[in-house]
């Protein structure tokens, strides 16, 4: 569906995603929300659609039809991302995986593509690629009927065949970032050569195109259509809420790239003794700063790092006994950074899984500032605000 840049698998996760099997060298993964809709399909398939469209048939053959176009709908998915992936390949854009999750599926791309015209073909390849699954599925109907195969096969096909046109289709809505929104873009792109500003406007459309959605959901609602009415309602919304995010995210991605990272640092940052212990660390600097991370420095050398999680692990009874010191973390690559780091490079260490909350600015031993992934949050709203202002 759609493909977002550098947008780690946990950011469209609900649940936590799970590693299937690897595909031409691209890792697929599937959310734990996209076994929820596979139920809701099966279960849609089974109780309604078939038994209405394919009466005479036994209730076991409707639960096996339900699974089968469940499972084929998974296939048709994976085949869509596939395809984006690789294109991608061929103009040299690293992709992360493909993620299936209860709005379809994603194509995690680790950066934006290198020109117009690149993007314009990963995202087209998406929809033509479920053009050619619906022909190919209703070629097998037609086979299947000509043939007297037994309905169950001709019913899955016809049905995954119009599954595949209405993915291709809805995919193709020029609403950014659905695939048509990626294709409206390239081509503004091309037009404007300014990225920046062609994906303001492809995400002001798909936000305005999702709110449509979350309307009609509402009016479906009332019509007493509830199912119906809430899908629309939710893919207006997520959709609203990816192309505001995927603009943001561009956004950031302008503002950092080539920066250093004591351009976006909080200066002077609260540090703690090595000698105190964990209650007065908890009294005097948690409590009071309410920081989850605190670097530790003696005589203006930097020694470590106390975070929250480490303090967790110590029983109460023991905290005016254990002192920061011996909980403390020393600085490493893990947790410190030196302070003419690439911004862009650090924030993809910062969305890593293991990343600390926090991470340490210094040089030769000595602190100068600490830096995490709400400040630059913090700093990237400050500008939208300010763009958005009138005049
Ligand atoms: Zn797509």
């Amino acid at each position: 569906m759609a493909s977002n840049p550098r947008k780690s698998s946990e950011s469209v996760s609900m649940f936590g995603s799970y590693r299937l099997f690897r595909l031409f060298g691209f890792e697929v993964k599937l959310d734990l929300s996209w076994l929820l809709l596979a139920l809701l399909i099966t279960w849609t398939l089974a109780a309604g659609m078939f038994p209405a469209d394919y009466p005479d048939l036994s209730k076991k053959t409707y639960w096996w039809m339900g699974v089968a176009g469940a499972v084929g709908i998974f296939f048709s998915i994976v085949f869509h991302e596939l395809s984006h992936s690789l294109v991608a390949r061929r103009y040299d854009l690293p992709i992360r995986g493909i993620t299936l999750f209860i709005f379809g599926g994603v194509a995690q791309m680790e950066h934006e593509p290198p020109s117009p015209k690149a993007e314009f073909f990963m995202a087209i390849a998406g929809p033509l690629a479920s053009f050619l699954l619906a022909f190919l599925f209703f070629q097998l109907e037609t086979l299947a009927t000509s043939g007297a195969w037994p309905t169950a096969i001709i019913g899955i096909a016809h049905y995954l065949g119009i599954v595949n046109m209405v993915v291709a289709v809805f995919n193709l809505v020029p609403a950014f970032p659905l695939d048509g929104g990626r294709m409206l873009r390239a081509l503004l792109w091309q037009w404007k050569k300014n990225l920046l500003d062609a994906t303001r406007l492809s995400s002001q459309i798909g936000a305005g195109f999702g709110l449509v959605l979350m309307i009609l959901g509402v009016l479906a609602f009332i019509q007493g259509n509830f199912i119906g009415g809430m899908w629309w309602f939710l893919i207006g919304a997520f959709l609203r809420g990816a192309a505001r995010t995927s603009y943001q995210q561009m956004v950031l991605h302008e503002m950092i790239q080539g920066e250093p990272a004591s351009r976006f640092m909080r200066r002077e940052p609260v540090t703690v003794p090595p000698s105190i212990n964990v209650r007065q660390l908890l009294e005097d600097y948690v409590y009071r700063y309410h920081f989850r991370m605190f670097p530790v420095v003696e005589d203006a050398k930097l020694l470590g790092c106390i975070t929250l999680e480490d303090v967790k692990k110590i029983p109460s009874e023991q905290w005016p006994q254990k002192q920061v010191r011996d909980l403390s973390t020393p600085p490493s690559s893990a947790n410190t950074i030196s302070p003419d780091m690439d911004t862009a490079k650090l924030l993809s260490a910062m969305n890593r899984p293991d990343a600390p909350v926090c991470f340490m600015v210094a040089e030769d031993e000595r602190l100068v500032g600490v830096i995490s992934l709400r400040d630059l949050r913090e700093i990237i709203e400050l500008k939208l605000e300010i763009e958005q202002s009138p005049g």
